[in-house]
Order: structure tokens, then C-alpha cells, then sequence
């Protein structure tokens, strides 16, 4: 069988690291553009118990919807990735801004074992005729890989043979604006769903650790109060209004036009 797993562990922060830090880091950042203080006064007052943590989370929730967004770019999230595509990492590593990315190379490493390396998407396991074309192909590029290792080809070169269907490892590190953006744009429903599937379990992971910050990784329409997808001018996705739609409601409350219903009449 071809079903290689997906596996996301956030490494870093551990709960008690972000529990201890992360509020705080980003607070300090806040509060040092509106303060006399130094930012070390900040932060022993900080490190003092003397800021509550209701009042971190309002400043921080204050300055990030008002888009100084500067100040969360001070804490990272570095993931261990395993099992996805080189259709998903091909997607993944177009995002540039606040992240690094180190991924297991198919140079330097010989695949000894290549019959679990490959992702099937459910829309081919579930169709016997589907899969059976599918599986004869991995078979076929799983044999062929192998027999040109033993041709004395190097791996670098062998590699060619490989569908996007193979699977590979990485490391992703990356801060919690770039993390906010990112999954702004893949946790749309209109993204691809294997890369929606990793930002979903990277959403888990972080709220693990900080459902404060992790209730900030929406889809984008939610930060922005619509949505603005060509793809869903039909509105076939709820999640929030197309922009046309929003706009006309606007402008139809600008005119007085709209009535506020009173459910007791
Ligand atoms: C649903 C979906 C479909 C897609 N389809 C395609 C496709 O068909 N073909 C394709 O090629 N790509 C496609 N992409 C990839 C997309 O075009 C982007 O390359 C990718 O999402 C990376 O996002 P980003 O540009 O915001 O980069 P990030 O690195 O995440 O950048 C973050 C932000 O920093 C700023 N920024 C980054 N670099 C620069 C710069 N050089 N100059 C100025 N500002 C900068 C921008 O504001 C940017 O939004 C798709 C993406 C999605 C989500």
C-alpha cells in the first residue's frame, strides 16, 4: 500500500516556554512603542508578576488587529514535518517572509525503502480502478529508482524518477506573523487539501501550547470580515460574505436602506 502519514509535532515552544514567554515577549513589544520605560524596565516589571495576563492579551489583541504587526514577529514556532508530498513542499516553500524551511534531501539521502514513500490522495485510494493505476505507476517508479542505484547512478540523478506523490521530512521555523498570513491563505477552504490538512494539525499544535495565539490561525476572510476568492463569488463557502456582497450591504446601510428588525413586532 501506498499511504504514507502526514506527522506535524510543533518542537518549539514547549507549553511551559510559551506559557512563560511568548504573551510576554510580545507584550514587551507593545507596550515599548507607548512607554518611557526601557524595554528591560518593561520587562522585569514583566518578569515581576505586575502585568496581568488579561491585560497582556488586551494590548496584544488591540495592536495585532490594528495590523502593527511588527510585534509578533519577536516569537517562532518551528515544526517537525513528516510523510507530506513534494506537492505540498512545493507549495509550502513559496512563502518567503519569517520562515525558514530545512528539508530532507533526495541528493544526500538514498531511499533503501521505497515502498512506503509515496502519498495517495483519497480520491484515487477510493476508487478501485483509480488506485490500481496509481499503484502500478509508484510500483513501476519505486523499481525503476532502484534499479538505477544498482546501475551506479547516484541518487541526485535517480531521484528524476520520482512522481510528485514521493514524501519527504523538513523543518519549519517560522514567526507568528508569517504563521498568521500563512494560514490565513491555506486554511481556506479553497486551498489545496493536503496542505490545508498540515495547517490544520499546525493550528492543533500551537493552541496545544497557546490557544491565545493559536485562536489567531483562521482562515484570512475571518481577520478581514469577507472573503475575497474569485472562486467563491457563488458564496458556496459560508465562512464569510464574498466582498461584492459585503459591500452592497454596506452601501445599503449608508442609505438608510437597511432596517433593523425587531423580533418582538
Ligand atoms: C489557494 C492558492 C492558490 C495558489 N495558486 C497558485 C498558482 O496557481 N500558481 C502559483 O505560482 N502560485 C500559486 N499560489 C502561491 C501564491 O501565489 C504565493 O506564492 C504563496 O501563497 C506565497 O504567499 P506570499 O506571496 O504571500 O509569500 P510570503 O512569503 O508568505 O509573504 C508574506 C507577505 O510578505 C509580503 N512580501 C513577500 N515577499 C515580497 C516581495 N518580494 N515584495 C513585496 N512584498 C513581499 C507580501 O505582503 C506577502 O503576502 C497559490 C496560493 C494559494 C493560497
Amino acid at each position: 500500500m501506498s499511504h504514507s502519514k502526514m506527522e506535524v509535532r510543533l518542537l518549539f515552544p514547549t507549553r511551559e516556554i510559551a506559557e512563560e514567554y511568548y504573551r510576554q515577549l510580545v507584550y514587551l513589544a507593545c507596550r515599548t512603542c507607548y512607554s518611557e520605560q526601557k524595554p528591560e524596565e518593561i520587562w522585569q516589571r514583566i518578569r515581576d508578576g505586575k502585568v496581568r495576563d488579561e491585560k497582556m492579551e488586551q494590548l496584544i489583541t488591540k495592536v495585532v488587529q490594528s495590523g502593527h504587526h511588527s510585534t509578533i514577529e519577536h516569537i517562532v514556532f518551528s515544526f517537525s514535518i513528516s510523510g507530506v508530498s513534494r506537492t505540498l513542499t512545493h507549495q509550502l516553500v513559496r512563502h518567503r517572509i519569517g520562515v525558514a524551511f530545512d528539508q530532507q534531501s533526495q541528493r544526500y539521502v538514498q531511499f533503501k525503502n521505497t515502498d512506503d514513500i509515496f502519498v495517495e490522495p483519497d480520491t484515487i485510494a477510493e476508487n478501485s480502478e483509480a488506485h490500481a493505476v496509481f499503484e502500478e505507476l509508484r510500483q513501476k517508479s519505486a523499481e525503476a529508482y532502484q534499479r538505477l542505484v544498482e546501475l551506479g547512478i547516484p541518487a541526485e540523478d535517480a531521484r528524476f524518477i520520482f512522481p510528485q506523490a514521493v514524501t519527504t521530512n523538513l523543518i519549519m521555523t517560522v514567526n507568528l506573523r508569517e504563521l498568521i498570513h500563512m494560514c490565513g491563505l491555506r486554511l481556506c477552504t479553497l486551498a489545496q487539501w493536503e496542505i490545508r490538512r498540515l495547517f490544520k494539525r499546525i493550528r492543533k499544535e500551537v493552541m496545544a501550547v497557546s490557544p491565545f495565539f493559536g485562536r489567531m490561525l483562521v482562515p484570512h476572510c475571518v481577520h478581514e470580515g469577507f472573503c475575497n476568492e474569485l472562486n467563491n463569488m457563488d458564496w458556496h463557502c459560508k465562512i464569510r460574505p464574498p466582498l461584492h456582497l459585503a459591500q452592497e450591504v454596506f452601501e445599503k446601510w449608508r442609505k438608510g436602506e437597511l432596517v433593523e428588525r425587531n423580533p418582538q413586532s
